[in-house]
């Protein structure tokens, strides 16, 4: 789905945090948010999943006003860096966990959710994990099963928040690849939040960076490298102008 974001601001007591962003993000999408610590990308992102309200602007997805709808009314799926499976749950009831608490009249008969699960293992690559707990995971399996539990309701929108950060290089490389696969398969529009420039350049369509509370420059990740709109773009990528 397409979302339109409008002149979104957000203050915190004094700080202006997010300071007018404007952003459009196409159907099936995979956009990374970069920019460094206290950018306000995680506000961003908890705007958009309804965690969070701004303070003016405008947020729409497919012509929907998202803003009149509360975080439980908007088809979002979201994975954390610290992982929030739930620990007594197998990994096929924590990816089952988002169909189970559906209203009533949008939830799919056990059966069916069963079926999806099952589905969602082997899609992602994951069908011996099912009846494990998430302690008895590693760091990159929980992920994987993060980022099922956020797909099994197919969401509008799929938001990520630094999902690699706490893993270690290799593991990195291995679930960006994963996951760059997961988002050609599916086309499910994606905002991924990094500070990390070589996981953005190298996973996403378009790369929006942020500083300060407000959008520096937003392009393919050639254009941006080739063409720093900013002298802030520039020195955070490490570029000269
Ligand atoms: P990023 O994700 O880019 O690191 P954040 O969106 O987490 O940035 O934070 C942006 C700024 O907003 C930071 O200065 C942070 O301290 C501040 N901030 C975020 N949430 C709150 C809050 N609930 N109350 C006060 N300040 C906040």
């Amino acid at each position: 789905m397409t979302m339109t974001i409008r002149n979104l601001t957000r203050r915190f007591g004094q700080t202006e945090v997010l300071r007018g962003i404007d952003l459009t993000v196409e159907k099936g999408e995979l956009v990374a948010l970069l920019g460094p610590s206290g950018s306000g990308k995680t506000t961003l992102l908890r705007i958009i999943s309804g965690l969070d309200w701004p303070d003016a602007g405008q947020l729409t997805v497919a012509g929907g006003d998202w803003l009149a709808k509360k975080a439980e009314e908007r088809r979002t799926g979201f994975v954390f860096q610290h992982y929030a499976l739930f620990p007594h749950m197998k990994v096929r009831d924590n990816i089952a966990f988002g169909l189970t608490v559906l209203p009533r009249d949008r939830r799919p008969p056990p059966v069916q959710i069963r079926a999806r699960v099952a589905e969602l293992l082997q899609f992602l690559q994951i069908p011996h994990l099912a009846d494990r707990y998430p302690s008895e995971l590693s760091g990159g399996q929980r992920q994987r099963v993060a980022l099922g539990r956020a797909l099994a309701i197919d969401p509008e929108v799929l938001l990520l928040d630094e999902p690699f950060g706490a893993l270690d290089a290799q593991v990195r490389r291995d679930l960006r690849r994963w996951l760059r696969e997961v988002h050609d398969a599916t086309g499910t529009t994606t905002i991924f939040v990094t500070h990390d420039q070589e996981e953005a350049f190298e996973l996403a369509d378009r790369v929006v960076v942020m500083g300060a509370g407000q959008i520096e420059q937003i392009g393919r990740p050639d254009e941006i490298y080739d063409h720093p709109a900013s002298p802030f773009t520039a020195r955070f990528l490490g570029l000269t102008v």
